[in-house]
């Protein structure tokens, strides 16, 4: 429970940060929130003056505030637009993405609203209906994330972005963590950060994360106390089939039971990328045959797998 005054003024305070722990009145707690996302922003050189920023919208939470603060930092000095996918999750995307059209018109942010179906040939429903239950052909969710990344990364090159910005958060980014240290991934591991992947590779626009040392109850709190609309209703459909979801329980229990762990985390990371980040980075990368992303190997992993969906029975 919030104590009665904030830490900085006479005010009621609106929020425990627990591992501080600090309790913020509203006006502070919105000044902190901006100011941590600015300085990740400025630590890590996420975005340059005059660069074209485009910004992955779901019409979700993170998404949204990361839409909604990017625009009021950079967006008078950089042109920001706004992507809205449709996987084809009837009853969830489109519901999502209503509201994130609603809000990029009140927002004054030119956006664009593509779909799986134009631009893969199929929707998330068509790939569930083919992998099924068993995930025959890999997980719902592999899928999407693939395809996902393939179109925006087509979006942000015809926009000209010098950066693509995604909304994960610092729960998203410690869940990574641990699932890669689960699985023995180096090479995943060190692909983690506020920038993902190497900046370096010709044809693949960089994907900043601004939020990625904001906690999701903080994303939440900050939505709603300035009054920012979200998809709240329901998760995707899908969304049980993803093994991230045990690791959202385990971090979630251990930062219940001992607050800043999540912080923790993301400095151990820190401090192993410091010290072999560069050694274990990946320098080149081809072209797909089929559709010229770029990819390890002859064809791209989002190219095999809409093979796969199509000769699936
Ligand atoms: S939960 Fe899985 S299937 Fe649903 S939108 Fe997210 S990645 Fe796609
Ligand atoms: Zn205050
Ligand atoms: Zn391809």
């Amino acid at each position: 429970m919030p104590k009665e005054k904030c830490d900085r003024c006479a005010k009621k305070s609106v929020i425990e940060l627990p591992y501080g722990p600090h309790w913020l009145c509203k006006e502070h707690f919105l000044y902190f929130f901006e100011k941590r996302v600015k300085k990740t922003c400025r630590a890590n050189k996420l975005i340059l003056p005059g660069e074209k920023i485009l910004v992955a919208y779901s019409g979700g939470k993170d998404s949204a505030v990361t839409l909604y603060l990017i625009n009021k930092i950079f967006g008078k000095r950089n042109e920001v637009q706004a992507l809205l996918i449709d996987e084809g999750i009837e009853g969830y995307r489109d519901k999502a993405l209503d509201i994130a059209e609603k809000n990029c018109k009140a927002w004054e942010i030119p956006f664009k609203r593509v779909s799986f179906k134009d631009e893969a040939g199929f929707t998330m429903v068509d790939v569930m209906k083919k992998t099924g239950a068993k995930k025959k052909l890999g997980s719902t969710c592999s899928f999407c994330g693939v395809i996902r990344r393939r179109i925006m990364n087509q979006f942000a090159k015809k926009f000209g972005a010098g950066k693509l910005v995604t909304g994960h958060n610092l729960d998203d980014e410690v869940q990574s963590t641990l699932m890669n240290v689960c699985d023995a991934d180096l090479n995943r591991f060190l692909r983690i950060g506020p920038i993902a992947g190497n900046k370096k590779i010709k044809g693949l626009v960089p994907r900043i994360k601004p939020l990625w040392e904001s906690p999701e109850i903080e994303i939440i709190a900050f939505a709603e106390l300035n009054k920012i609309d979200y998809h709240k209703e329901q998760c995707c459909p899908f969304k049980w089939q993803a093994k991230r979801n045990d690791f959202r329980g385990i971090v979630n229990h251990l930062e219940s039971s001992y607050p800043g762990t999540m912080y923790s985390v993301l400095s151990f990371f820190k401090q192993v990328k410091s010290k072999i980040g560069k050694k274990g980075a990946k320098k080149e990368l081809e072209t797909c045959s089929k559709c010229g992303e770029p990819c390890n190997g002859k064809q791209c992993m989002s190219c095999n797998l809409i093979k796969k969906i199509a000769f699936a029975k």
